[in-house]
């Protein structure tokens, strides 16, 4: 079989993967593509067409830092909005010529012979490449719960990530299954015009106000006439998210879980100024540590829950038959349409999203699996040379996945601009220099939430399997841009 060749292979067109190809662009690397299963760009924001979809950090923060939008409708825009802001920043630096729409790739496999990636397409001719960055993101693998009778079942059934913008709710009786970020802002929305609609809630989820506004002309105008001024707006959010992440998660035990008492109060205050019912208040109140989950923000989650057409259901779900979900209590609720809002497969089909063999035939996910989920600075493994994986175990940074995103590219532009002084062609991270960001990273989680606090009953995917809270990187946003520009250099073998 024919081979394609290519220097570089970027897998998933989302933000991540647009982030990765401009940096490629800008150390002047243009013999690249970028596969994406879908049939356009944007990643989660294009699969996401839920009613009620924003983003949930202000789009102040929430944006490339070389790139601000002056036309931020508000400031937790929609959805569609952001999908928008993808597709303008990839034309500006004409991305999309690179990307090969309706491409699954089902794995790579590093050729010692030849030094490079031999990287399986479905249904198509296998690619060469030099390098293989996968930016497949952390929320890109739909999770369908395995309910008893759940194949049974002849209504509508729909996961929030495959919506039918035909779909009308009004009059319907609808199940949501899950209380996560995504049910908080389908709920009041389906809650307008259903019939009656049942929250099936397995888990209490923390809901704070959202402090949201619309940005008018005169805000639009003066963003675009003096970008200064976004930029010290984008300062002001940026700051209060990073003091959220570091004093209410990383450092938990130095305060003492303070700031968390402080949120979950804000959490308490907002229920009771909404819900009259005690019982019902008590039903959604969490019994696990504010931070051990993400918390939402929502000023119309409660609200939903004091109309006569939505109950809450947190008996457990007994099975699911062809016309309704039976619940532990025995009750039996008659639907129409069930909605999965049940999340994503993070760690089971995401550590990693492909399958990769590196040298000596290692095997990324059972490596992982086998001793722990670990990448040296987020994106690097020992034995995968040429490979960044840019959704990796410690590289989220917490709340905005764009400074994840900037850090990524400052090292990015290290890596390949050493690269290309040396003129090498290949790089490893060294054991020792993986290792060590290991230790470093299990040392400083030490006073976090995750290890700290409560989070026993949260079922959060910021947890491996293994009880490893092995997602966030435990770093303020500036040490991570700081080490991705100084890292030592001698932490990679260039060959
Ligand atoms: P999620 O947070 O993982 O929530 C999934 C929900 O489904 C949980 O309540 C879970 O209960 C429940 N569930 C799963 N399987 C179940 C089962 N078998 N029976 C009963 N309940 C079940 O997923 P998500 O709401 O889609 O949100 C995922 C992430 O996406 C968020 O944390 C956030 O980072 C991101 N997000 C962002 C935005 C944004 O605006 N930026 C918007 C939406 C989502 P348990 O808690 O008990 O497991």
């Amino acid at each position: 079989m024919t081979t394609e060749l290519f220097e570089a292979v970027i897998v998933g067109a989302g933000f991540a993967g647009i982030g990765a190809a401009i940096q490629l662009k800008r150390l002047g690397i243009e013999d690249f593509v970028i596969l994406e299963r879908e049939d356009d760009l944007g990643g989660t924001w294009y699969v996401n067409h839920y009613p009620g979809l924003a983003v949930d950090v202000p789009t102040t923060t929430y944006s490339y830092y070389f790139e601000p939008n002056p036309n931020w409708s508000r400031m937790f825009s929609p959805g569609e909005e952001i999908k928008q802001y993808a597709d303008t920043v990839a034309a500006k630096y004409d991305v999309p010529r690179h990307i090969r729409y309706n491409t699954t790739v089902d794995g790579a496999r590093w050729d010692e012979d030849i030094s490079a990636w031999h990287i399986d397409v479905r249904g198509e001719q296998p690619i060469t490449a030099r390098y293989l960055i996968t930016a497949t993101g952390f929320l890109s693998q739909p999770h369908t719960p395995d309910i008893p009778g759940i194949d049974t079942f002849e209504g509508r059934i729909v996961h929030t990530t495959q919506w039918d913008a035909d779909y009308d709710p009004a009059g319907e009786r609808i199940a949501v299954i899950g209380t996560g970020a995504t049910a908080v802002q389908l709920i009041p929305e389906l809650a307008k015009t259903a019939a009656d609609l049942t929250v099936f809630q397995r888990t209490a989820i923390w809901v704070v106000p959202k402090i949201d506004f619309r940005f008018g002309p005169l805000a639009k105008k003066t963003f675009a006439r003096f970008p200064w001024t976004q930029r010290l707006l984008r300062w002001l959010t940026d700051s209060i998210y990073e003091v959220m992440v570091s004093v209410g998660v990383r450092h938990y035990g130095m305060f003492r879980g303070r700031f968390n008492i402080a949120a979950s109060d804000l959490s308490k205050i907002h229920r009771f100024l909404v819900i009259r019912d005690k019982e019902l208040r008590r039903r959604l109140t969490p019994d696990y540590d504010f931070g051990c989950k993400r918390p939402t923000f929502s000023n119309g989650y409660y609200q939903a829950f004091t109309r006569s057409n939505v109950h809450l259901q947190d008996a457990g779900i007994a099975r699911i038959e062809n016309d309704g979900i039976v619940g532990n209590d025995g009750i039996k609720v008659g639907i129409d349409t069930l909605v999965l809002a049940t999340g994503f497969d993070l760690w089971e089909a995401n550590f990693p999203a492909i399958e990769v063999i590196g040298r000596e035939g290692r095997n990324l996910g059972k490596w992982w699996r086998e001793t722990r989920f670990q990448s040296y600075q987020g994106v690097s493994v020992p034995y995968f040379p040429n490979f960044l994986s840019l959704a990796g175990p410690y590289a989220f940074l917490g709340l905005n996945f764009f400074n994840t995103m900037e850090y990524q590219m400052q090292l990015m532009d290290r890596l390949f601009s050493e690269m290309k002084r040396r003129n090498a062609t290949t790089f490893e991270v060294t054991e020792e220099a993986n290792a060590e960001f290991l230790d470093r990273m299990t040392e400083l989680l030490g006073e976090s939430v995750f290890t700290v606090g409560n989070c026993a009953s949260a079922n959060s995917y910021y947890f491996s399997p293994n009880g490893d809270p092995a997602l966030l990187r435990p770093t303020s946003t500036e040490t991570a841009i700081r080490e991705a520009m100084n890292f030592p250099l001698s932490d990679y073998r260039l060959s």
